[in-house]
């Protein structure tokens, strides 16, 4: 494990309200675009140093990157950032360490304002066939249920589901088994060949257009007891009606290319256009407006 000599590579300090606090992860999530960099094991004191950073840029932070349950400190640099009045402060977890109930008493005592926990599938076949790791899905599940269980009101669990080639056939089953659990909040997020490790990506990678029908009917049967956004998912994969479901991702990134449509797209100023990987693989022409 490389040690932490404050320049990460892979992301600047303080441009984003996401500081990356883990550097090991319980899963092996056959998706994971971290897979293939290496994490530097960062201190206590440096993480606190990063989250001052983000404070001057934002009023929201994140800690993610692996998985940062897995920190011996997490609750104390959570602790630390409830004193430095974020709007709004939260993790990014696998939700398998919230199946202690200690523990998930103690992360959520720091009033932490979200939890947002990844899952791709609606029972153990189909989630540990994604991460890897048998009994995954048992532990995640137990933690979604003390998260419902111990949080406050004020905070929000959101539910991350990633969308595969293996999984999307079972959107409908898998909105509603969450939506049935008590989830309130669901990204649904499109996952692209983003991992090298990934070699069958086909096998992987769902195409965008194969999925969305699913997603709209998740989006008409709980729109009002559910809120929805759709990652990485541009607006022109949409038919007109649901085109602002799409979630306008705000940030420039080098692994996007715009395509021809662009040009006359009236979502261009919130889009960034489509990963030049995913366009690799299945082309251009399932986009249209
Ligand atoms: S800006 Fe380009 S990629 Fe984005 S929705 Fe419009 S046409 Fe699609």
């Amino acid at each position: 494990m490389k040690k932490n000599n404050g320049q990460d590579a892979y992301y600047t300090i303080g441009k984003s309200p996401f500081v990356y606090a883990g550097h090991y992860c319980n899963n092996r999530c056959l998706f994971c675009f971290e897979a293939d960099r290496e994490f530097p094991v960062k201190t206590t004191e440096e993480i606190k140093k990063e989250v001052d950073i983000v404070r001057h840029n934002f009023d929201f932070i994140n800690l993610m990157g692996q998985e940062p349950t897995l920190r011996d400190d997490l609750a104390e640099l959570l602790n630390y950032i409830r004193g430095k009045n974020f709007k709004w402060f939260g993790i990014t977890t696998n939700g398998r360490m919230f199946a202690y109930p200690n523990y998930a008493k103690k992360i959520l005592a720091t009033d932490l304002t979200q939890v947002g926990v990844t899952v791709a599938g609606h029972n153990s076949r189909l989630h540990d066939a994604h991460t890897l790791v048998k009994g995954s899905f048992e532990q995640t599940l137990a933690g979604l249920k003390n998260i419902l269980r111990f949080k406050k009101e004020r905070m929000g669990l959101l539910l991350n589901i990633m969308v595969t080639r293996k999984n999307f056939k079972y959107l409908k089953e898998i909105i509603d088994f969450y939506a049935v659990l008590g989830i309130r909040e669901m990204n649904i997020g499109h996952i692209m060949p983003l991992n090298k490790t990934i070699k069958n990506s086909k096998e992987i990678i769902a195409k965008m257009s194969d999925a969305v029908p699913f997603l709209i009917w998740g989006y008409d049967k709980y729109r009002e007891s559910v809120k929805f956004l759709f990652v990485e998912y541009p607006a022109c994969v949409f038919p007109k009606e649901y085109r602002r479901l799409s979630f306008p991702c705000l940030e420039e990134n080098p692994q996007k290319t715009r395509i021809k449509l662009c040009q006359k797209c009236d979502y261009a100023g919130h889009c960034t256009g489509i990963s030049k990987a995913y366009l690799n693989l299945y082309g251009y022409q399932e986009f249209k407006i």
